[in-house]
């Protein structure tokens, strides 16, 4: 992942916030992902983003730094030590310990223009493991309950990808089964 400069800002593979800011802190709408044709064989969901249009190419680096608007010495010296960081398996850089097994020396090359987007939000209401929803005051509403993303601090201060899966299966089947018993109580 580039910058503008053609270089390298952060661990690619660190948490969804850290590199999510980093992209933001960059203030440049955004970052490339630039990969080769080693990499695009062995990642079918690039057929995909190339359908809709987000796929830029060269066939050589300095083309494809041309084609997005990148400096070409620099993306030509961040992918060489790239490439070393691969061979070596170490990377001096950002200490990126995972991800690491491909030189991306295989033209054509390819660029996607990628930029943070809302997917996910870690806030909303205080629930118990009951799915009650808590008051300000942590007390429970009586009859009131909820789960799923609008639901809040499950995850703590930064969500896995994969969990809302769970925090919505495991915690609406707890909603469900907490509202009918609710339901027997009161009728
Ligand atoms: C692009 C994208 C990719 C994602 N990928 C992943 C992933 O790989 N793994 C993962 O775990 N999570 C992923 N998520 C997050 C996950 O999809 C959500 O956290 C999850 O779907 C939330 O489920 P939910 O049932 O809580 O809410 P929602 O699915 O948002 O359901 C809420 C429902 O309430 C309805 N509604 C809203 N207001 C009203 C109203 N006033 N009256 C009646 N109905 C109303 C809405 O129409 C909607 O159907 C992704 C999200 C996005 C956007």
């Amino acid at each position: 992942m580039v910058n503008k400069a053609g270089k390298r800002f952060v661990n690619e593979l660190n948490t969804r916030k850290i590199v999510s800011s980093a992209i933001t802190g960059l203030n440049e709408d955004g970052a490339y992902l630039v990969f080769d044709s080693g990499v695009r064989a062995h990642f079918a969901a690039v057929e995909f983003y190339d359908h809709i249009g987000l796929v830029k190419e060269g066939s050589t680096l300095a083309d494809l730094a041309k084609e997005i608007d990148v400096d070409p010495e620099n993306l030509a010296a961040t992918v060489d030590e790239w490439n070393k960081a691969v061979e070596n398996h170490k990377d001096k850089e950002f200490g990126r310990t995972t991800g690491m097994d491909r030189e991306l020396n295989l033209g054509p090359y390819y660029a996607i223009h990628i930029h943070p987007a809302i997917h996910y939000t870690m806030g909303g209401i205080h629930i118990n493991t009951e799915t009650q929803v808590l008051d300000t005051n942590g007390n429970v509403i009586k009859g009131l309950y909820a789960a799923g993303e609008v639901s809040g601090g499950l995850h703590g201060n930064n969500r896995i990808g994969g969990n809302s899966v769970a925090e919505t299966v495991i915690f609406g089947r707890q909603a469900g089964i907490q509202m009918a018993k609710y339901a027997r109580e009161h009728k």
